[in-house]
């Protein structure tokens, strides 16, 4: 544990070097546009340079053979599981390191210590736990870890990892059994915390238990880190290798049981209707209630004696996650998709849920595989299934989410749009991390960052009016705005992160989505993302690896960007100081005279001149006449046929091409601008004619190549320009909009003279329309 703490620290510690010190540190102008050089890990025969897996690239596989009993008297869940795993690696191993994750709970656990906390005006029941800690019997007992002969296996527990001696070295390529017999109380979710536990509902008084990193889990052993053993603690989620399970459940014969994978035994375990229902569904093309809100109801009544076994399988999976009650509802719908198969779209949950989740979510599970698999690869497992279970979390092929109505059934707008966006967040996990399988605990940023950002589009494929909170660049701003040491960069490790939901959610989701929009474009960014995906389908990606693999298929340089956005915490500030107006003197008298004599006009304007004419004084020439000669009448500016015939000699003494410039009549605009914020970014200009049209156009952040801070650029127009404006479309995040346009244009805002106590406000506040709609009727 401590050798892996030391050397994410001393990577930490080298980035934070790197980014001032490396790759042409004397330059007078910076090195944001220096390529990353060291800052990315070194390629080898594993990992190639281009970002694709290498030649010898391999992984370790863990095979699961799980026997769990659910006691729902005592909450307790008692389990024997059998591991085969298999060496891979070119690496002897003497030892292996197990998650054991329901320690987390652990009564005096490590991770419940340091943590800061603070006294609030309203303080929860969970607040409170985190402070006083509990006195209840959580966390994993071990009863035995045996090998295939049934050997007793030495181990040691250190927190959530439990080191396994292995009676002889593994050898690379061959494969060790051995078996662990544990039982663990189940927490109650909603007081202790943490991803899975039970959650009870004292007016049917019955349990929803959602089982999550239930069983001892391998480590990830693995070329770039050795053993991932970094604790958990609650925050950086989990490091899991791919392998195949058999997990059997024994529960309370009126409990439904949901897992990751197929069902195998839906003859013995569901009602020979029900069984019909399933059948039905195989080919339904809207959501089959196969477990009803009528045979729930009826359910939660009683409580059964008699028990049931669940048999589930799943191939190449990173994990195993279970919901078991007697009050879930359960439907389901078979969704095709494109250059892939049909999948089961799945859904369970609570009469609770029942208004919100009947109509929306299987379809919601539906669209999302259908979206991500456009953006990545067709989804290649059976099913997927979305549970209520008033969280937000994920596991290969089933999730849990959030989204009860109240109980006349109405609901407000806002949990109806957070409950669209975790269902699509949730299954969308199904990609990144379960498939695109980086590791969770050290970059947070690589499955919540890359599948927030594919979420974005699936909310907007599911209604062009979505209000996403996270994609678009305005929308990160108000972060961006924060003083610098209130900062942290996107590749910073999941353990250390301050703001987590901004930095490992918001920014680099907002930062794929101003590539794929601004920098790269929609078609060579959505290749490179694609080619990304199915290089590292099934594997182990690190940072490195996306990063190249991005570059490598676009041939757009984006080690400024990685830089500017990932490594960086600097804003995007771009300010358009000022603006010259050049044209071209013609020499036409014609043309030019208007401009020649305002010119002469300004000249002889003065205060004093100004005065003298409001004073009344009489000047002079104009009071005696006989002053007023030739020149007192001269119009020096017009056209006389001698300046025209001048004209006309230099005009035809010009080529054919210096014709044509004259002829476009050519306005030129020397632009000054500056980068306020640090972060270096495309420019994008909108100019506005005189004539009421306008021209977008965009320049490369390598604008900014040889001078980081100071700008000056010329455009030649062929028409008059009277505004400027930066940014548009609001799409580079650029945190100061009122420094964007020539003229000044300053933002219009509100305020409120008297802050109104609640006052009815729009989507993202929880009022209930629906429920005044009710009263009405
Ligand atoms: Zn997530």
């Amino acid at each position: 544990m401590r050798k892996i703490y030391v050397s994410v620290f001393a990577l930490l510690l080298g980035s934070a070097a790197f980014a001032q010190n490396d790759n042409n540190p004397k330059s007078n102008h910076g090195n944001k546009f220096e390529q990353l050089g060291q800052m990315l890990a070194d390629p080898n025969e594993y990992r190639s340079a281009s970002g694709a897996p290498g030649p010898k690239y391999w992984q370790q596989k863990a095979d699961y053979d799980i026997s769990a009993t659910l006691d729902d008297e005592k909450q307790r869940l008692d389990g024997v599981e059998t591991i085969t795993y298999y060496n891979n690696s070119p690496d002897p191993l003497s030892y292996t390191w197990i998650q054991l994750d329901e320690n987390e709970h652990k009564k005096d656990g490590e991770s419940s210590k340091f943590d800061e906390s603070k006294m609030k005006d309203k303080m929860s029941l969970r607040d409170l736990q985190g402070i006083m800690g509990h006195n209840l019997d959580l966390g994993d007992h071990i009863v035995s870890i045996k090998d295939e002969a049934g050997n007793p296996l030495t181990y040691i527990i250190n927190e959530t990892m439990m080191r396994v001696e292995l009676p002889q070295t593994l050898k690379p390529g061959a494969k060790f059994k051995f078996k662990i017999a544990w039982w663990y109380n189940i927490s109650d979710r909603l007081t202790i915390g943490g991803r899975g536990g039970y959650e009870y509902f004292p007016e049917d008084k019955n349990y929803l238990y959602t089982m999550a990193q239930w069983y001892p889990r391998m480590a990830v052993y693995s070329d770039f880190q050795g053993w991932q053993n970094k604790q958990f603690t609650g925050r950086g989620e989990f490091a899991l290798t791919f392998g195949d399970f058999k997990v059997s459940l024994n529960v309370p014969a009126d409990h439904f049981v949901g897992g990751t994978g197929v069902c195998s035994n839906y003859a013995q375990t569901l009602t020979p209707a029900q069984l019909k229902r399933w059948e039905q569904a195989q080919t339904a093309k809207e959501p089959i209630e196969i477990v009803t809100l009528g045979e729930v109801k009826k359910q939660m009544l009683g409580h059964a004696t008699a028990r049931k076994t669940w048999q589930f399988h799943a191939e190449n999976v990173r994990d195993f996650a279970w919901v078991s009650s007697r009050r879930v509802v359960w439907d389901a719908m078979a969704t095709h998709i494109d250059g892939g198969k049909t999948v089961m779209a799945m859904s369970i949950y609570g009469p609770e849920a029942y208004p919100l989740y009947r109509r929306y979510s299987t379809k919601l599970v539906a669209h999302t595989l259908k979206v991500y698999s456009k953006h990545t690869f067709p989804y290649p497992y059976p099913a997927a299934t979305s549970v209520e279970a008033s969280n937000g979390m994920e596991y290969p092929m089933i999730c849990f989410n959030n989204g009860r109505a109240d109980k006349d059934g109405t609901y407000s707008e806002a949990v109806k749009y957070a409950m669209t966006g975790v269902i699509i967040h949730e299954v969308g996990h199904n990609f990144f991390p379960m498939i695109v399988n980086s590791d969770e605990r050290q970059w947070t940023w690589m499955d919540e960052g890359l599948n927030t950002f594919c979420q974005f589009l699936a909310e907007q494929e599911w209604d062009n009016k979505y209000p996403s909170q996270r994609g678009p660049a305005a929308k990160i701003v108000d972060y961006m705005k924060l003083p610098a040491d209130q900062l942290e960069p996107i590749m910073t490790n999941s353990e250390n992160i301050v703001r987590f939901g901004p930095n490992a959610y918001s920014k680099p989701a907002t930062a794929l989505n101003i590539l794929r929009e601004t920098v790269m474009g929609r078609q060579l960014f959505d290749y490179a993302f694609k080619t990304y995906a199915h290089r590292w389908a099934f594997k182990h990606p690190t940072p490195t690896d996306f990063f190249r693999t991005m570059e490598d298929a676009s041939a757009v340089d984006l080690d400024w960007y990685w830089r500017g956005w990932f490594y960086g915490i600097d804003p995007v500030d771009i300010s358009l100081d000022s603006v010259k107006y050049y044209r071209l003197d013609t020499k036409n008298p014609e043309v030019e005279r208007s401009y020649n004599q305002a010119q002469f006009d300004k000249n002889l304007q003065s205060i004093s001149a100004t005065r003298n004419k409001e004073e009344g004084i009489k000047f002079a020439v104009e009071a005696d006449t006989a002053l007023s000669d030739f020149y007192g009448k001269y119009d020096r500016f017009a056209a006389t046929p001698l300046s025209k015939q001048s004209y006309e000699a230099m005009y035809s003494a010009l080529s054919p091409q210096e014709k044509k410039f004259y002829e476009n009549k050519n306005y030129f605009y020397e632009l000054d601008l500056s980068n306020k914020g640090g972060c270096v970014m495309p420019l994008i200009i909108e100019w506005t004619y005189a004539d009421g049209t306008k021209e977008v156009e965009r320049i490369s952040a390598y604008i900014w190549r040889k001078n980081e801070k100071n700008i000056t650029k010329v455009f030649a127009k062929n028409k008059e320009v009277k505004s400027i404006k930066i940014d548009p479309y609001r799409e580079t995040a650029d945190i100061d909009e009122n420094n964007n346009s020539w003229p000044r244009e300053y933002t219009p805002s509100r305020f409120e003279l008297f802050k109104s106590q609640g006052g009815v406000r729009g989507a993202s506040s929880g009022t209930n329309p629906m429920k005044e709609s009710l009263k009405k009727n």
